[in-house]
């Protein structure tokens, strides 16, 4: 039996396969951000020119947070965070994680 407890598992990858499962695109915390609704609106361009393994500068992706830590752009954290409803948050066990959610405004998981 592994020592490792869940609240270790909880580190995120930086990966292409994290970035595409991401919710935050969706999310209306940053619905009313422009930076961040100009990276959306990049993000698919950005991910068709990478070569294979080869992920975006993080700054260019306007999510997976868990992963990569607090947002830059002004973000609205009143509104409902929509990590619970992520596969990348049930596969890392991130309801073990701290923080566990609006991991845009608090920092990433841990
Ligand atoms: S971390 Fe949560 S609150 Fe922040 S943008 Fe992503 S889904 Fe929304
Ligand atoms: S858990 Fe939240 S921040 Fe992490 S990939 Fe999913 S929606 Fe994005």
């Amino acid at each position: 039996m592994s020592e490792k407890s869940a609240a270790v598992e909880a580190e995120v990858p930086y990966s292409v396969s994290n970035i595409k499962r991401c919710m935050c695109p969706q999310c209306p915390v940053q619905a009313d951000s422009a930076g961040t609704q100009e990276k959306i609106g990049n993000l698919r361009n950005e991910t068709k020119s990478l070569g294979e393994g080869e992920a975006p500068e993080l700054q260019k992706v306007p999510g997976v947070y868990c992963s990569t830590g607090a947002a830059s752009c002004v973000l609205n954290p009143n509104k409902q965070c929509l990590c619970k409803t992520c596969a990348v948050w049930g596969e890392y066990c991130l309801e073990h994680a701290n923080p566990m959610m609006y991991f845009c405004d608090i920092g990433r998981a841990t």
